[in-house]
């Protein structure tokens, strides 16, 4: 198409669609050890992959039932079948939130740093966009926070444990939010809850305002299949879900959620990986000099300083990919990398110490 043809000097998308940010994932290039992006490393339950090879062509040509996976999901966290929206990973599901329930003079409430589809799923409905920094701890600015709500708070989003920090909010504190804002939305995203154990989703039952997201892209190791989880109060949960296309799960993502819930070992299993490799990460990284924020989750933020890109490259180069976090706000020289499985966390170590001494780094760097 040549310049005369493109219609983009007459038509123009909504002034907040022009305005908003866009989130730039690599999406080639990954074929080392994926230490980037908090996946699981390894792969799901094997029982999933015996489902799919179940899939039949006939089964190809059906549009995807989402209601009766729904019924087993909702029953195989002990709630009800109408406080559960499944959705096409919990990107969409916050995607989805934000549709439902935010008018243009409306504000949502983030901490920062968070996971950036925060930032870019507001501003789709909203220019209100209320961010609270954390102080250098990167902990949780809870006071602040509470401070920052408003009579025009509509949707506060959190995640806990929080990416990319790996910090948690306690339970106790998120209650208090939802109390300090009945007039709003809070949503908790439990991405990594599997990695750190403690959960608001009981409370859904006596907190009207409480929308607890999960995903099954890490500790079941789904995130091909796109997948996820909204579950709240049912009449919140009706909202979203007159939102969402009835299609919005796919089939094969379906057929695979049961299999992958009903192998409870299998997961507790990834999880105990983690959390082994995160305890041996953290003693590598103490015997390295280098710097790091305690994680509840399936990575550590390290603090690696003016030769965050340097690093990152030389760990290319063995074969690793890690995630510079440096122009998140606050996290200028912070890389961040993820705990997997037993022997992808030894890989990971032993390439930080050849990268470290490669690249010169010594802990006067921080
Ligand atoms: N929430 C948080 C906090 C995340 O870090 C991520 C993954 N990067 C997601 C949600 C997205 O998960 P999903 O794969 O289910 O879209």
């Amino acid at each position: 198409m040549t310049d005369t043809q493109s219609p983009a000097a007459t038509i123009k998308p909504r002034n907040l669609v022009e305005r908003m940010p866009e989130y730039h994932p690599p999406l080639a290039g990954r074929t080392a050890l994926r230490l980037d992006f908090n996946e699981n490393t390894f792969a799901p339950s094997p029982r999933v992959i015996e489902r799919l090879r179940e899939v039949t062509s006939e089964g190809l040509t059906r549009y995807p039932e989402r209601e009766p996976v729904e019924q087993i999901t909702a029953a195989h966290f002990g709630l009800a079948p109408d406080q559960v929206l499944l959705t096409n990973g919990v990107d969409e599901a916050i995607h989805l939130l934000c549709a439902t329930f935010l008018e243009p003079e409306d504000e949502a409430l983030i901490a920062t740093p968070t996971f950036f589809m925060y930032d870019v799923s507001v501003q789709l409905m909203t220019s209100r966009l209320v961010r609270v920094q954390s102080d250098a701890s990167l902990e949780f600015p809870f006071e602040r926070f509470l401070a920052a709500i408003t009579p025009k708070t509509k949707l506060i989003l959190v995640a806990s444990p929080n990416n990319p920090t790996g910090s948690i909010i306690a339970r106790e504190q998120l209650l208090a939010i939802a109390a300090a804002a009945p007039h709003a939305v809070l949503f908790v995203d439990e991405a990594y809850f599997h990695f750190h154990g403690e959960s608001t989703l009981a409370d859904i039952a006596t907190i009207p305002n409480l929308i607890v997201g999960r995903t099954f892209s890490k500790a079941y190791g789904l995130a091909s299949l796109r997948i996820g989880m909204l579950a709240g109060n049912a009449d919140l949960i009706r909202y979203v879900r007159k939102v969402s296309s009835p299609y919005n799960v796919n089939g094969l993502a379906l057929d695979c959620l049961p299999v992958a819930l009903e192998d409870a070992a299998y997961v507790r299993w990834y999880a105990d990986q983690v959390a082994a490799g995160r305890e041996r990460m953290m003693a590598g990284l103490r015997e390295l000099g280098v710097g790091y924020f305690p994680s509840h989750a399936n990575f550590i933020l390290m603090k690696i300083g003016s030769k965050h890109k340097q690093l990152c490259e030389a760990m290319r180069a063995h074969g690793v990919l890690l995630r510079d976090r440096s122009s998140d706000p606050g996290c200028n020289g912070y890389v961040r990398i993820t705990i997997g499985i037993e022997d992808h966390v030894t890989r990971g170590i032993e390439a930080l110490k050849l990268s470290l001494n490669e690249i010169g780094w010594t802990p006067a760097n921080k």
